[in-house]
């Protein structure tokens, strides 16, 4: 049996990463026959967008992605494409374990915590008002007639979580739980302050932590949660989160188990999956056989835990674990110096000796 994946190789370092990714996956044994689908700023000229409606349509039909990162111009230019395609295959979970595996140039030991993003809503739903426009001054007056006067030099991004969306995600991450013999779901949240947005995530998240009393419930402010991973990272297990706190403890806790070169991730909606690491195009390492395939090539383990084809990835996990290990074959974000290193190629190479 021969699997197709949607692969999307990205830009800056993503097709050297998705290469080695593809290498890895298939020495495993498993089939795979790729199906490549051109995103990024280097198709607009080709299809006049950054996300042509044929990469959707190669999802959809396969209902499995690999991806690589595409880089998102800062404050200009066209929007996320990595938002846009969560947003129209409603991938609405980000799924990103962070383990230390023994050898990560990392300060702590013993990490096994699964970040659960929102990923469709929140202050991503894209819902924006550029200062000065007339949609902005509409805005500022309905503002104004309910709430009072605010200052009329501002940008608006509007914070938008819903019961639907919230109801969801927790259950994703109670499930997820379940399944995955975890103890403990935290929710995390600033309803302290965002009564009417973060409020509603944590009245749902205690709601639908009722169903599973198999599953230990809490929940922590976003701002004592990172003080907390980063006094005593191994307390937790799952966190649930709303989309924009997702993405900055998820990077926080790549951090904590030996930075985005191993930090995977998932993208998951109903019945479709797009495997991703979670760090981005890394533009000024790009072609230089430099940056570290592993958070690729660990999205790829989780392609095939997904696939069910759990024999091949416990291989591929114990691979890559042995290769960090040895400490010899590894990039320079590796090495506690951040100097030396093997190429990414050399790295992928090095995991295909390790498998059984
Ligand atoms: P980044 O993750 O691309 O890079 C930040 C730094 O992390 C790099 O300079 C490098 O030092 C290190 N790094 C990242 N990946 C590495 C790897 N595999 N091996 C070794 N070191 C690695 O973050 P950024 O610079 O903030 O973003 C660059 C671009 O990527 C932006 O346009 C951003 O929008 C985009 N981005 C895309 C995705 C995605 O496609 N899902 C995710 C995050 C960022």
């Amino acid at each position: 049996m021969s699997y197709t994946i949607t692969i999307i190789p990205g830009d800056g370092i993503g097709p050297e990463v998705t290469t080695a990714a593809c290498k890895v996956l298939e020495a495993t044994g498993v089939k795979f026959n790729w199906e490549i689908g051109e995103a990024g700023a280097g198709v607009m000229e080709k299809y006049g967008t950054p996300l042509p409606d044929s990469v959707i349509a190669s999802i959809r039909k396969n209902k499995v992605a690999l991806k690589g990162p595409v880089t998102t111009p800062i404050g200009v230019g066209f929007r996320s494409v990595n938002v846009a395609l969560r947003k129209s295959l409603d991938l609405y979970c980000c799924l990103r374990p962070c383990k230390t595996y023994p050898g990560v140039p990392s300060l702590y030991k013993d990490v096994n915590v699964v970040i659960v993003r929102e990923n469709t809503e929140d202050l991503y739903a894209g819902i924006e008002y550029e200062r000065g426009t007339p949609d902005a001054q509409k805005m500022l007056k309905f503002i104004a007639e309910t709430r009072g006067k605010t200052r009329e030099d501002v940008g608006i991004s509007l914070k938008l979580i819903s019961e639907f969306g919230t109801r969801r995600i927790v259950k994703y991450a109670f499930e997820y739980a379940r399944a995955n013999n975890r103890k403990t779901v935290t929710a995390v949240h600033k309803a302290n302050i965002m009564k009417f947005s973060d409020g509603l995530f944590l009245s749902v998240a205690r709601e639908v932590a009722k169903s599973y009393t198999d599953i230990a419930f809490n929940d922590v402010i976003v701002d004592n949660v990172s003080m907390q991973l980063v006094r005593n990272p191994q307390q937790f297990d799952v966190l649930v989160l709303p989309n924009l706190y997702g993405d900055i403890i998820s990077d926080l806790c790549a951090g904590l188990v030996g930075g985005l070169g191993v930090a995977p991730g998932a993208n998951l909606g109903e019945g479709l999956a797009v495997f991703e690491p979670t760090h981005g195009s890394a533009p000024k390492y790009a072609g230089k056989n430099k940056v570290n395939p592993m958070a690729t090539i660990l999205s790829g383990m989780l392609m095939l835990r997904h696939l069910k084809e759990f024999a091949a990835a416990d291989n591929l996990e114990q691979a890559v674990a042995a290769v960090i290990a040895e400490g010899k074959d590894v990039t320079y974000d590796m090495k506690m110096d951040k100097s030396g290193g093997v190429g990414t190629s050399q790295v992928a190479e090095a995991i295909i000796k390790k498998l059984k």
